[in-house]
């Protein structure tokens, strides 16, 4: 009787897991593990938002997994040392997880590795539809510039994806621990788990996404970067599932599931980008908490800016273009060190994930993979173009709702402005300035 652990860590899934299948397939019997490890809350990973949703993610698995005849096995510590006590409790000949990108997953596979040996199966091709590195530019550990990606990316081979397994067997007679717990800062959080996930696709509708994906008030994505981010759905199977549907809507959805792979494939390679600077640009960041604070709060004065930093607070989750214009709020015309926004981003986001978060906020800021890194997205300009009757502002800054139509974005104009709402914090015509002024032109750079 032979026996196999999955280590679940970002893949919780039945369908299209490369780990749990390959355990199935290779032993009699399987014990599906799930560390709650406090190095995770430690690094800053860990958020209220994000520990609710995976404790409903995990639940979800569990239930799952008991369908197909087993059940999941929650245990805390150290991940890499439960694990290793696991498989010496249940003699495991082997212990399959997927690899991840992070710095802190390439070390949890190294202690792993120390523990187990060769009896460690890591299996790439999980966490995304082409797993990085497995297209490369001459010379190069990684795409730098997403636009030859995508061209690479096009020609990868990409895996047929897996059944779920039926017949699963784990010992009755192991101990585990409670699921983990969370209070969310969000009003509502999205069902969680792979039913709510596979339910979340089949409702979402792919034929406007091209037309509909960058109007705010439309909210017409699929909002199913919670499930990605914890592998609910595999991107790999996502892509399989859109290409099947067909369209210019499915085409324009496949390309942002390959900027997903992109970030992967760069934080893989650049683990380091998570903290500093992608393309460092000498940047001499202005430190100022009151500005710092209007920006989380939503108290910019600038409607589109606050609409978008209230409905992220309220729900955990933030539009792209909202994302986008924030961001570059915050780094470009208000000059604040874009760590600090991203941090805030991590802590609220439901989806909060480091490649995603981190190297988006570095493409914003200039200092990622953007090839025009001095570019400012002036919120005037956004509003009228993504959000031009201003429903979206209407939707998150209730007490400017009674401005009319597109006059909604500048209160500051209007002798209807409410005492409470503020004026902007800078100078409406003076969006890039500081940009401008502080960051030394790149063809000086040493
Ligand atoms: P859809 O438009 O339906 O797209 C489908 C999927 O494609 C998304 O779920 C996501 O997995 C992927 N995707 C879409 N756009 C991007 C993108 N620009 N980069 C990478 N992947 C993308 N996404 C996260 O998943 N987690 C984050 O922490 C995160 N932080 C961000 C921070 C900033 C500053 C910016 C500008 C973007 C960030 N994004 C992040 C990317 C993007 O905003 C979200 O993935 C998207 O808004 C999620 O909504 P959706 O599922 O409805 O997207």
């Amino acid at each position: 009787m032979t026996l196999a652990i999955v280590l679940f860590t970002q893949d919780l899934r039945l369908h299209d897991n490369p780990a749990l299948h390959a355990a199935r397939t290779g032993a009699d019997q399987v014990v599906p593990l799930f560390v709650t490890d406090p190095a995770v809350t430690a690094a800053g990973f860990a958020a209220p938002n994000r520990t609710a949703f995976l404790a409903g993610c995990l639940a979800d698995l569990d239930a799952n997994l008991r369908r197909a005849g087993g059940r999941l096995l929650v245990r805390e510590g150290d991940t890499a040392e439960q694990t290793a006590k696991l498989a010496a409790e249940t003699g495991a000949a082997a212990v399959h997880v997927a690899a991840g990108v992070s710095g802190y997953a390439r070390r949890r596979e190294q202690r792993l590795r120390r523990a187990l040996g060769d009896r460690l199966r890591v299996h790439e091709g999980s966490l995304t539809a082409v797993p990085p590195g497995a297209v490369l530019p001459a010379g190069r550990d990684h795409y730098a510039v997403f636009t030859p990606y995508h061209r690479a990316w096009q020609q990868a081979p990409r895996r047929t994806p897996l059944p779920p397994p039926r017949d699963l067997r784990t010992p009755e007679d192991l101990r585990g621990a409670p699921l983990p717990t969370a209070t969310p800062t969000a009003r509502r959080l999205p069902d969680p788990g792979e039913d709510a996930a596979r339910r979340a696709w089949q409702h979402w509708r792919t034929e406007n996404y091209a037309d509909l994906h960058d109007d705010l008030a439309a909210d017409g994505t699929s909002h199913l970067s919670p499930y990605l981010h914890f592998g609910c759905l595999s991107a790999n199977e996502l892509v399989h599932l859109a290409e099947r549907r067909g369209g210019h809507g499915a085409e324009a959805f496949v390309r942002q599931l390959v900027w997903r792979d992109f970030h992967h494939q760069v934080l893989a390679a650049r683990p380091d980008a998570a903290r500093a600077d992608y393309r460092p640009r000498h940047d001499r960041w202005r430190e100022d908490p009151e500005e710092l604070a209007a920006w989380r709060e939503g108290r910019t004065g600038f409607p589109i800016v606050d609409a978008g930093m209230r409905q992220l607070a309220e729900t955990g989750w933030m539009h792209n273009r909202a994302r986008l214009l924030t961001a570059s709020f915050l780094a470009k015309s208000l000059y604040l060190d874009w760590r600090s926004g991203a941090d805030h981003f991590l802590h609220h986001l439901v989806d909060g994930d480091l490649a995603n978060n981190q190297l988006n906020w570095q493409w914003v800021a200039g200092t990622g993979t953007d090839t025009r890194p001095n570019r400012v997205l002036n919120p005037l300009t956004q509003a009228d173009r993504y959000d031009p009757d201003g429903a979206y502002v209407r939707r998150w800054v209730p007490e400017l709702a009674h401005l009319p139509g597109g006059a909604i974005h500048r209160p500051w104009k209007s002798v209807r402005r409410p005492a409470g709402y503020p004026l902007p914090l800078i100078p409406p015509d003076s969006t890039g300035h500081r940009l401008r002024t502080a960051r030394i032109p790149q063809d000086t750079l040493p």
